[in-house]
C-alpha cells in the first residue's frame, strides 16, 4: 500500500497548506483502492498571493541575464534526469500511463528543459535597416510578465514543462494550476524547480479545481497571459475571458485525428501504427488516432491486420511493465466511452473488437475499457465527429484520395493526421489540402519531436504554436526600437 501524501500549494518559494479537511482524494486509476494524495482546494486568495509573488519576482527575473536563466534550467533538467525512474512510476500510478511511456515522458521532460535552457541564450531580436542615416533600428523581444498556466492530466510532465520552460527562459514568471488528477506529479515538478534554486516567486503552483483556481488565474489583473491545454469547452471559455481582458492567450485543445490508408499503402505498417496511435494509453492523447479512413478495396484486409495488432497490445495496470493500453482516468471517462459505443451501434455501426469492460481480477478496482473498433457508422454520427478520448477507433471507407481527404477534414477539429501511401502525388495533394497542424505520412498521429512546433488548426487550437522556436512568439512581445544620433 502506498502512503497517502497531503499536498500543499507552492507560492512565493514556500509550501502553503490548504484548510484542514477541504481536499479531494487523488486515486490510482489502475487500482482505486490506492489513495495517492489529498489535494487541497485552492482559493481566489491563494491565487492572488501567487500572482502577486509572481509579479514581484518578475521585476528581477526579467533582468536576470539569459545565461543565468539557462543555468537554472539546465540544473532543473539534471535533477529531473536523476528522478527519472521515480517520476516514471509516479506518472504510471497517478494518471495511468503505461510505465514504458510514462518513463519516456520524463526523459522528454529532460530534453525539453535542456532545449529551452539553450534558447535562453539565443537572439531575441533582429536589426532592421533604418531610413534615417546613422540610425540603428532593431526589434527587441521582451517577456510578458506573470503567465498563468492551466494544464491537463494526460501529459503531466511534458505539457507543463513545454509551457513553463520557455516562459522562464524568456524572462516570464509562472502561476500554474495543473489538473487535480495530476497534482502529485505537479508537486514533484515544483520541487524540482525549488531544488534547482529558481528565485522565490518565479514558479508558483496552486492546486485545486479548475472552476475556482483556473478561473481566478484567468481573471487576475497581474496575470498577463494564459497558456492552456485541455478540452474545447474549457478552452473556449478561457479564451473568451482572456480576450475580454485583452491579454495574450494560447489554447491547445481536442482532436478527432484520422489515419488515412490508401490502397497502395503498406498495410502491415498502417495497421501497426493505427493500432498504436489509437489504443496506447487507452487513446488518451490529444493526437490519438480516433478514425481510420481506408480505401474500400483494402478495407477488409486492413481491418483484419488492425485487429491482430490491437490484440497484441496488452491491456494491463499501468505499472505492469508489459502494459500498453492501461486504464482510463476516471469513472466518467469509462461511462463516456460506453455511451459512444452504444450510440455508434445505434447509428448502424458494428463492433469489430471490444465494446465492454474487461473481465479479470486485475481490472476490478480500475477504470478499464476494452480496446474497441467500430465499422460502418455514418460520417456525421457523434462517434465519428466528437472527441471520445478513449480506446475507441471508428473505421470509415473512401473510394478516392479526394474523398478520403474530405472525410478526414469533415470534423470541427484539425490537430493531427496521417496518410499511409507510397504514391508521392497523393501525398502532395494531401499535404496541400489537409486541414491539420500536425501532418504525417507513413507515421503515427501521436508524438512530436520536442523541438518542432506543435499545435492544431480549426477548433483544435487558438492558432498559436507551442514548442521549438515557435514558443518565443507566444512568450515574448516585440518592441521596435530606433536609436538616432543626438544632434
Ligand atoms: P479539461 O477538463 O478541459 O481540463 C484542463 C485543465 O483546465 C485542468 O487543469 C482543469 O482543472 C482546468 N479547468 C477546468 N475547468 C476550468 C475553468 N472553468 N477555468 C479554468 N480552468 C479550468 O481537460 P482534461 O480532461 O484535463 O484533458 C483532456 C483534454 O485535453 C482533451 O480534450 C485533449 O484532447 C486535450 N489535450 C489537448 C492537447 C493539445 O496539445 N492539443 C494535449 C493534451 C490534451 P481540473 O483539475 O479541475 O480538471
Amino acid at each position: 500500500m502506498v502512503e497517502t501524501k497531503q499536498l500543499s500549494h507552492y507560492v512565493g518559494g514556500e509550501w502553503v497548506a490548504g484548510p484542514d479537511g477541504d481536499w479531494t482524494d487523488d486515486l490510482n486509476p489502475s487500482d482505486t483502492s490506492e489513495v495517492l494524495a489529498r489535494v487541497p482546494q485552492g482559493t481566489g486568495e491563494i491565487v492572488d498571493r501567487a500572482a502577486t509573488d509572481a509579479g514581484d519576482a518578475f521585476v528581477l527575473w526579467r533582468r536576470t541575464p539569459g545565461p543565468q536563466r539557462a543555468e537554472l534550467l539546465y540544473r532543473a533538467a539534471d535533477i529531473l534526469a536523476r528522478l527519472r525512474d521515480e517520476l516514471g512510476e509516479l506518472v504510471a500510478r497517478e494518471v495511468g500511463k503505461p510505465i514504458g511511456e510514462a518513463t519516456a515522458e520524463v526523459d522528454r521532460g529532460v530534453v525539453i528543459l535542456r532545449y529551452f535552457a539553450g534558447e535562453a541564450v539565443h537572439p531575441i531580436g533582429e536589426v532592421i535597416p533604418a531610413q534615417q542615416e546613422g540610425s540603428l533600428q532593431f526589434t527587441l523581444r521582451q517577456p510578458l510578465g506573470p503567465v498563468g498556466f492551466i494544464t491537463p492530466w494526460n501529459f503531466p510532465v511534458a505539457i507543463p514543462l513545454w509551457k513553463i520552460a520557455p516562459a522562464l527562459a524568456y524572462g516570464n514568471t509562472a502561476v500554474w494550476k495543473p489538473a487535480e488528477t495530476a497534482s502529485l506529479i505537479a508537486t514533484r515538478l515544483a520541487e524540482v524547480f525549488q531544488e534547482a534554486e529558481f528565485p522565490r516567486g518565479v514558479v508558483n503552483l496552486v492546486l485545486g479545481r479548475g472552476s475556482v483556481v483556473g478561473d481566478s488565474i484567468v481573471s487576475h489583473p497581474d496575470v498577463k497571459a494564459i497558456s492552456f491545454t485541455g478540452s474545447n469547452a474549457t478552452g473556449m471559455a478561457i479564451g473568451r475571458k482572456a480576450a475580454e481582458r485583452n491579454i495574450k492567450y494560447q489554447l491547445e485543445m481536442g482532436g478527432k485525428n484520422a489515419a488515412i490508408v490508401l490502397a497502395d499503402a503498406n498495410l502491415d505498417q498502417a495497421a501497426k501504427l493505427a493500432a498504436s496511435g489509437a489504443m496506447r494509453y487507452a487513446g488518451q492523447k490529444c493526437t490519438a488516432t480516433s478514425r481510420a479512413v481506408v480505401a474500400s478495396e483494402v478495407a477488409d484486409s486492413f481491418v483484419s491486420k488492425l485487429r491482430q495488432e490491437i490484440e497484441a497490445l496488452p491491456l494491463a495496470p499501468a505499472t505492469d511493465p508489459r502494459s500498453a493500453v492501461g486504464p482510463l482516468i476516471d469513472q466518467a471517462a469509462v461511462n463516456r466511452v460506453g455511451q459512444y459505443v452504444s450510440s455508434g451501434q445505434s447509428s448502424g455501426g458494428s463492433l469489430v473488437l471490444g465494446g465492454n469492460l474487461p473481465r479479470g481480477e486485475q481490472f476490478e478496482r480500475g477504470y478499464f475499457f476494452e480496446p474497441t473498433v467500430i465499422l460502418g457508422v455514418p460520417h456525421d454520427a457523434p462517434v465519428a465527429q466528437e472527441e471520445v478520448f478513449g480506446p475507441l477507433l471508428v473505421v470509415q471507407q473512401a473510394q478516392t484520395v479526394e474523398e478520403a481527404i474530405q472525410l478526414a477534414n469533415s470534423t470541427q477539429f484539425g490537430l493531427s493526421v496521417s496518410l499511409f501511401t507510397r504514391d508521392v502525388n497523393a501525398a502532395l495533394e494531401y499535404i496541400q489540402d489537409i486541414e491539420c497542424g500536425m501532418v504525417r505520412i507513413n507515421g503515427d498521429t501521436t508524438g512530436v519531436d520536442p523541438h518542432a512546433p506543435f499545435g492544431g488548426m480549426k477548433g483544435s487550437s487558438s492558432h498559436t504554436r507551442e514548442q521549438g522556436t515557435a514558443a518565443k512568439e507566444f512568450f515574448t512581445e516585440v518592441k521596435t526600437v530606433q536609436l538616432n544620433p543626438a544632434s
